[in-house]
């Protein structure tokens, strides 16, 4: 059984100019032990997705539909008193992007480790805050520091920390979004080896989303291709970055510089369409050079060998 699967999930939410379609009938699976990987350019509705998932919900939510199973269980139909309790933090966790405001300037930050434990699993504050200081050598930060304001500590460290209130409860899953977008690329490096090594040590599953299709490959076993709302490719590493489908895909990769080869940089003409009105039929067609007449029509998601992708050109080929 997969440790999370996600069923025709849907997101709206409604503006003063109209519906935003953030999240349109996502389906995907993980297996403990996997990272996900979802990539796509801003606005995509990659963050969208995360927040519907541990149901962080804007305040002007218009739809929220779907199933999402963990372990088994449909999380969508618990309650939110039951969500609070039962799955947020304590089983779905998430690190934000940008340590500084996910933390509180005021408290230290052993005490804001401690915190999920203190609120999430009824512990009390003196062996909250004893496990507190063991994760936060497990990140790799000197006790001494576990006194000190977030203020105190520099972005890399932060980030660490946010990592520590994130895995203290054990999660099952732990949604990484763009964990390391706000650090330089030392620090970049030094967060992504540590989220390496917990994952082996700890046997976790991330979802991880970033715009860094490189950053990606680092750390997924499973890739997808988010594109205005909507999954449009998904398959396991070695195919996606192997034999990649959907010309959107392919157009992502093809705009990534590699050391290795001396490539063209070809960017992605156009930009990303408006998630207001996105495009009648596929969502990538205004940008598309190989649409064809039939691409006015949405396309399903075709499954050769377990690659999944939203494209007409493999119509037949399942
Ligand atoms: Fe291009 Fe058509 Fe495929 Fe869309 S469905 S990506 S327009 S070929």
């Amino acid at each position: 059984m997969a440790l999370l699967k996600v069923e025709d999930l849907v997101m709206y939410y409604r503006t003063r100019k109209g519906t935003v379609k953030a999240v349109d009938h996502v389906s995907f699976e993980i297996e403990k032990g996997e990272t996900l990987a979802i990539v796509g350019e801003s606005g995509c509705g990659k963050s969208s997705l995360s927040r519907a998932i541990i149901r962080l919900l804007p305040r002007n939510v218009e739809t929220y539909e779907g199933k999402v199973f963990l372990n088994g269980t449909n999380i969508m139909e618990l309650s939110e008193e039951r969500f609070r309790k039962e799955v947020r933090w304590r089983k779905i966790s998430m690190v934000f992007q940008g340590a500084l405001n996910a933390l509180n300037p005021v408290l230290k930050v052993g005490e804001q480790v401690a915190e999920p434990l203190v609120i999430h699993m009824g512990m009390g504050k003196k062996e909250a805050l004893k496990e507190a200081r063991e994760m936060i050598k497990q990140v790799g930060i000197a006790e001494a520091f576990v006194d000190r304001y977030p203020f105190e500590l520099s972005g890399g460290m932060r980030q660490r920390i946010v990592i520590a209130m994130a895995l203290i409860t054990d999660p099952d899953l732990v949604i990484l979004d763009e964990p390391t977008s706000a650090l330089d690329v030392i620090t970049q490096a030094n967060v992504m080896n540590l989220l390496k090594r917990l994952k082996k040590e700890r046997d976790l599953t991330y979802i991880f989303i970033t715009h860094d299709i490189a950053l990606a490959s680092e750390l997924a076993d499973k890739m997808a291709t988010m594109y205005a709302g909507q999954i449009i490719e998904l398959a396991d590493s070695e195919s996606y970055f192997g034999k990649p489908l959907h010309p959107y895909t392919q157009k992502l990769l093809g705009s990534v510089p590699t050391l290795r080869e001396d490539k063209e940089i070809a960017p992605i003409p156009g930009t990303p369409p408006n998630l207001l009105n996105p495009p009648v039929g596929c969502r990538f067609r205004p940008r598309c050079d190989q649409a064809m007449e039939i691409c006015e029509k949405e396309p399903p998601m075709f499954s050769l060998d377990g690659h999944r992708v939203k494209c007409w050109l493999y119509r037949g080929e399942e």
